[in-house]
C-alpha cells in the first residue's frame, strides 16, 4: 500500500465534492496542539492514525480557496498553533483486511498462489464443501438452458455509496431497505462486488467481469443476482461513479454519493436460475442463483483498474453434478 495511492483515493472523493465553506457539517477546523502530529489527529476523529493523508488533503483543498489555511507540504509539516481541516469523509483501514489479520485461526485463501481455488477446501475445516460439495458453483450455463419461468420482483432504492477493498474483491455495502421477492420470500440486498473475469459463463464464453448481488432473507437464506460484463464501448453511468472512487486494497470508503445499483444491469431481461454455492469459501450450499442472460459492458479502462486493485479474482467454473433443476 503506497501513500501516493491513498492519497489519490482522497483527491478522488473531494474532487466530486463541492468546496465548503469552514465550520458547516463537511468537517470540523482543528487547531494543532503542541506535540501533536497529523497521525496523533486522525487517530482522535478517525480512529486510524493512517487516514492522515486526509487531513492533508482538506487542508489543501481549503487552503487554495483562501479561507486562511496554510498547505501541508506532508505529514511531517505541521506546528502548534496551525489550523487543519479533518474532513467527516474519510478513507479508513479495514479493521478484517486479510493483510492485516495474521490471526493463525483464520487461515488466508487466495486466488493465486499456494492458497489458490484447487486447495481451499484444505485450509481449514469449515471449507470443506469447496471440494465435497455436490451444488457448487460457478457453473457453465448451457445455451440449451431455458431461462427461469419465474424471476425475482425487485424493490431496490438508492444507497450512500460505501466501497470497500479487502484485498480480493472490491465490494459495495448496500443501506437496508432494498430487496428482491422470490417465492414469497423477502431477500435484503446486503452487498455487491465484482469478479473480474467472469465466474459464470453462459455457451463457455467467459465474460470480462461479473457483478454479484447478495441478498439475505431473515432466515439467512441466500439469493444472488448475477450479471456478467463484456469489454466495450459503452458504459454505464453507475458504474464510472462506483470506478472513480475505488479504493486501494485494505481500505474502506466512506462517499456523500448516492447511487442506484439497479441501474447496473437489466432487470427485466431473462435470467437463468439454479441453486448452488457460494463461490468463496466456505462455499456454502443452498445458495439460489439468478444468472442475468443480457450481459452489459464495462470500458477497458475500467477492468483493467479493476485488476490493478484486486488482481483476478474468480473461481474456476465447478463440474455440474445435476445442480441444473429449474424447478427448485
Ligand atoms: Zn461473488
Amino acid at each position: 500500500m503506497g501513500l501516493v495511492q491513498f492519497v489519490a483515493v482522497s483527491i478522488a472523493i473531494c474532487s466530486s465534492a463541492v468546496a465548503q465553506p469552514l465550520n458547516n457539517s463537511s468537517g470540523h477546523l482543528y487547531v494543532v496542539r503542541e506535540g501533536e502530529t497529523l497521525r496523533k489527529i486522525a487517530q482522535r476523529f478517525y480512529e486510524d492514525e493512517l487516514a492522515f493523508p486526509t487531513i492533508i488533503e482538506g487542508t489543501n483543498r481549503l487552503s487554495k480557496d483562501g479561507d486562511g489555511l496554510l498547505s501541508i507540504e506532508n505529514e511531517f509539516d505541521i506546528r502548534a498553533g496551525q489550523k487543519v481541516w479533518v474532513p467527516l469523509q474519510v478513507t479508513v483501514r479495514l479493521e478484517t483486511s486479510g493483510d492485516t489479520h495474521t490471526s493463525v485461526a483464520s487461515a488466508t485463501w487466495t486466488y493465486q498462489g499456494k492458497t489458490n481455488p484447487s486447495v481451499w477446501a484444505s485450509l481449514q475445516p469449515d471449507y470443506r464443501l469447496c471440494a465435497s460439495g455436490t451444488r457448487q458453483s460457478p457453473v457453465i450455463i448451457l445455451p440449451s438452458t431455458p431461462p427461469a419461468a419465474q424471476v425475482p420482483a425487485f424493490d431496490y432504492h438508492t444507497s450512500n455509496l460505501i466501497i470497500s477493498n479487502n484485498g480480493r474483491h472490491i465490494q459495495i455495502s448496500h443501506d437496508p431497505g432494498s430487496s428482491v421477492k422470490f417465492d414469497n420470500v423477502r431477500y435484503e440486498l446486503a452487498q455487491l462486488h465484482f469478479h473480474v473475469p467472469s465466474e459464470h459463463r453462459i455457451g463457455q464464453v467467459q465474460s470480462s467481469m461479473e457483478a454479484h448481488f447478495v441478498h439475505l432473507s431473515q432466515d439467512r437464506q441466500l439469493l444472488v443476482i448475477a450479471v456478467l460484463y463484456d469489454t466495450g464501448a459503452e458504459y454505464i453511468d453507475t458504474m464510472a461513479e462506483i470506478w472513480n472512487t475505488l479504493p486501494p486494497k485494505g481500505f474502506v470508503l466512506h462517499t456523500n454519493h448516492q447511487i442506484n445499483v439497479k441501474r447496473l444491469f437489466n432487470f427485466n431481461a431473462p435470467m437463468f436460475h439454479y441453486v448452488g454455492s457460494l463461490t468463496t469459501p466456505p462455499c456454502t450450499e443452498g445458495v439460489k442463483w439468478f444468472v442475468v442472460s443480457q450481459k452489459e459492458q464495462i470500458t477497458r479502462r475500467q477492468l483493467s483498474r479493476l485488476v490493478e486493485l484486486t488482481g483476478l479474482n474468480a473461481r474456476p467454473t465447478q463440474q455440474v453434478k445435476n445442480v441444473f433443476d429449474v424447478s427448485d
